[in-house]
């Protein structure tokens, strides 16, 4: 089955009033008076082209501050008239879309603990089924594809054309110093399988510091995403929810005009035939390298059949330890990083204790 991928570019989507395409506000609506003050802060740095701000609070801890609730719509609402900026907020059920709807909140997003749960992301598609709204889908709490790409089919289904998927990054045990691992990689994929399709990253909630934030969000824009959502509060570290994260609206205006755009595009030729030089020396490097991959697993095909042939065991600790030291060790003379050797030799044992296993099933 294909499903139906439609989509707009961004500029299509919502007017851009300054690049790179910025949504910004606060974590949570909190007061009329902190909305207000925020959103016209963010105007003032005529850098955002819409405004957010979290209405519904999903919490992972209870006694945390839940949001206001519906209450807390006509105040946004007042911030659109004020600043004349579209608005944004989180929706988890069929209700909160009808409420938002209720007052022509413009952007709905699916948050990262909602895009995990088909049933709400089917319950939210079929509510906002043959509207015209902009939604923007948050990256699931883990990394898996299918839920993120899952959840903006759905939407896509149900008539959903004015789609965006944010990369707020994914929890894990270790990922120190961010609060949520990038896994850039995964919009990668998200872009592989939806070329059109814009992606916004979210550098408040990956960095979880506000410290940190300015990289993150680089880094985004270094890999071409399409545009930033970041947390902004008039006094970040009164806020009820994210603190450590939001900066202030003089601090946004700040770190914006700090970002380098990059471009896609290469217009001098020196520099074109320079990347182009370096690009097939890294095409040559790389087929060197599968090359090498090749070998290594017809050598793992001869020791497979001769482990299967003696009935010995396929894995055997002692020799992946003295493979990942010796490895580490090479790899660190040479330069290269520790954790990516790890990780790299971790895939390559994987798939040749897979294949070993096969061998021994095939020849059953
Ligand atoms: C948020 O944007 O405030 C939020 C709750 O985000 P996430 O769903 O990414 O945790
Ligand atoms: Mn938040």
């Amino acid at each position: 089955m294909s499903a139906k991928r439609s989509a707009n570019k961004l500029n299509e989507i919502l007017p851009i009033l300054e690049e790179p395409f910025l949504i910004a506000g606060p974590c949570s609506a909190e007061s009329e008076d902190q909305l207000l003050e925020t959103a016209h802060g963010i105007a003032q740095t005529r850098r955002a082209s819409a405004i957010r701000a979290g209405v519904w609070k999903p919490r992972t801890r209870p006694g945390s501050f839940e949001g206001i609730g519906v209450h807390a719509l006509p105040w946004l609402v007042r911030a659109r008239e004020e600043t004349g900026l579209p608005i944004a907020t989180e929706v988890a059920n069929a209700q909160h879309v009808e409420e938002a709807m209720k007052y022509g909140v413009d952007i709905l997003w699916i948050g990262a603990r909602t895009t995990v749960n088909p049933f709400y992301v089917a319950e939210i598609a079929e509510a906002l089924s043959g509207t015209d709204l902009v939604v923007m889908v948050k990256n699931p709490i883990h990394p898996e594809l299918g839920l993120w790409l899952g959840a903006l089919e759905r939407l896509n289904k149900a008539g959903i054309d004015k789609l965006m998927a944010v990369h707020r990054g994914f929890f894990a045990m270790e990922v120190a110093p961010f609060r949520n691992d990038p896994k850039w990689e995964l919009s990668f994929e998200i872009r592989k399988e939806w070329p059109d399709l814009p992606i916004l990253c979210d550098p408040s909630h990956i960095a979880g510091r506000r410290d940190l934030v300015e990289q993150v969000a680089q880094t985004a824009l270094d890999l071409n995403l399409d545009g930033l959502m970041i947390e902004t509060h008039r006094d970040p570290d009164k806020a009820l929810s994210d603190a450590a994260q939001q900066l202030t609206p003089a601090d946004l205006g700040k770190m914006m005009d700090r970002l380098i755009l990059k471009r896609e595009e290469v217009t001098e030729d020196r520099t074109r035939q320079f990347l182009a030089d370096i690009r097939t020396r890294i095409d040559a490097a790389d087929e060197r390298l599968v090359n090498v991959l090749a070998e290594r697993f017809g050598l793992v095909e001869e020791i497979g059949k001769i482990k299967h042939d003696n009935g010995i065991t396929v894995f055997q600790l002692q020799r992946w330890f003295d493979i990942l030291q010796d490895r580490t060790q090479q790899a660190q003379l040479k330069g290269l990083e520790e954790k990516f050797i790890t990780e790299l030799f971790s895939v390559i044992h994987k798939y040749s204790v897979n294949r070993q296993t096969e061998m021994g099933r095939d020849s059953e």
